[in-house]
C-alpha cells in the first residue's frame, strides 16, 4: 500500500528559476497544476516566467528575488515560500548554480573559483539549512539537488566546477544519512551537457564560443532534466530516488563527444 506523496495543492520552490533547467522545471510542474515559487537574482525574468506558468495551469505562482550567496536574501525567499505553501513545502529544487571559465589550475582565477564555491556549494547549503528544519518539524518534504556528471567525472579546465558538484553529491548523500528515520527524501539529478545559458555564463557572454559547445551534437534539453525532477518527486512516499545520472547519447563522458561535422 503506497501513501500519497503530495499535499492537496503541492508546492515546489526552485532556486535559479530565471532560466534554463530551473525555468523548464517550473513550467513542467505548473502544467501539472502545482504551486510554484521561483527564486533568482533577475526578478524581471521571474515575473515574465510567472505569467507563462499561470497560463500553463499553475495552481499559484510566487516570485522572490534570491541570491543564494546572501543570508538575508535566502531568509526572504524562505518567507515567501512558507507564506505561499502554509509551512508545508513538497519539493525544494536546489538548482541555482554556475560554472565560470575553463582555466587550468596553474592559471585559474581566484574570483571565478570563489564565485562557483559560494554559489554551488555554500549557497546550496545555506538554502538547505533554511528549509530543512521546518521540513523535519512537519515531517514532510523532498530536497532535490542539481548535481552534474562533473560530480562523478573530472575534466581538464573543470577542476573547481567539478569540485563543487562532487561536493553537492557528498552533501546530498550526507543529508540522506542525517534524515534517515524521517519521511524526508533527498535526491540529486546529475546530467551531462544541457543546452541552456550555462555555457554563455561560463564563457562570460561570448555567444560564439558558447554556441560551439553544442555544435554537431544533440545535447539534453532543460525539459529532459525537468522530467527527471518530476520522476523523482512523483514516486510513492516510501521510494527515494537517490541519484539520476543522464547523458546525451552523443556524450559518453564530459570530454568524449561524438561531434558530427
Ligand atoms: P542557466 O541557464 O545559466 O541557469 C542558471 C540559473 O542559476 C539562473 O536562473 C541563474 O539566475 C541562477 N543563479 C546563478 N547564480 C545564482 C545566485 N547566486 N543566486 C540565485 N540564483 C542564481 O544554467 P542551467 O544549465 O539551467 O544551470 C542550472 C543548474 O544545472 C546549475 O546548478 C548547473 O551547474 C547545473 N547543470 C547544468 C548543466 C548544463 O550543461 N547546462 C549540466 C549539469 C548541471 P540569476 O542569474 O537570475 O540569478
Amino acid at each position: 500500500m503506497t501513501k500519497a506523496v503530495f499535499s492537496a495543492h503541492p508546492t515546489i520552490a526552485i532556486t535559479g528559476a530565471s532560466a534554463g533547467i530551473g525555468e523548464e522545471t517550473a513550467l513542467l510542474f505548473a502544467e501539472r497544476g502545482w504551486r510554484v515559487v521561483l527564486g533568482a537574482r533577475r526578478r524581471d525574468r521571474l515575473e515574465e516566467i510567472a505569467k507563462k506558468l499561470k497560463a500553463a495551469g499553475a495552481h499559484d505562482v510566487a516570485v522572490a528575488t534570491l541570491d543564494v550567496t546572501l543570508d538575508e536574501s535566502v531568509k526572504k525567499f524562505a518567507e515567501v515560500v512558507w507564506g505561499a505553501c502554509g509551512h508545508r513545502l513538497d519539493v525544494l529544487f536546489n538548482n541555482a548554480g554556475l560554472a565560470l571559465g575553463v582555466d587550468h589550475v596553474a592559471k585559474g582565477s581566484m574570483a571565478d573559483w570563489q564565485s562557483m564555491l559560494d554559489t554551488n556549494v555554500t549557497g546550496l547549503l545555506r538554502v538547505t539549512r533554511e528549509f530543512l528544519p521546518k521540513m523535519l518539524e512537519v515531517s514532510h518534504g523532498h530536497i532535490i539537488n542539481m548535481g552534474s556528471i562533473a560530480g562523478h567525472v573530472v575534466y581538464e579546465g573543470g577542476s573547481v566546477y567539478a569540485a563543487t558538484k562532487h561536493a553537492v553529491r557528498a552533501i546530498t548523500r550526507t543529508i540522506r544519512l542525517e534524515v534517515n528515520g524521517t519521511p524526508i527524501r533527498v535526491s540529486s539529478v546529475d546530467p551531462g551537457m544541457v543546452e541552456t545559458d550555462f555555457s554563455l555564463v561560463r564563457f562570460k557572454d561570448d555567444a560564439e564560443r558558447a554556441k560551439n559547445i553544442y555544435k554537431g551534437v544533440t545535447p539534453l534539453s532543460g525539459r529532459d532534466i525537468a522530467e527527471c525532477v518530476w520522476f523523482a518527486a512523483s514516486r510513492p512516499a516510501h521510494v527515494n530516488i537517490e541519484e539520476i545520472v543522464l547523458m546525451p547519447v552523443d556524450q559518453a563522458a564530459p570530454h568524449k563527444l561524438n561531434r558530427k561535422s
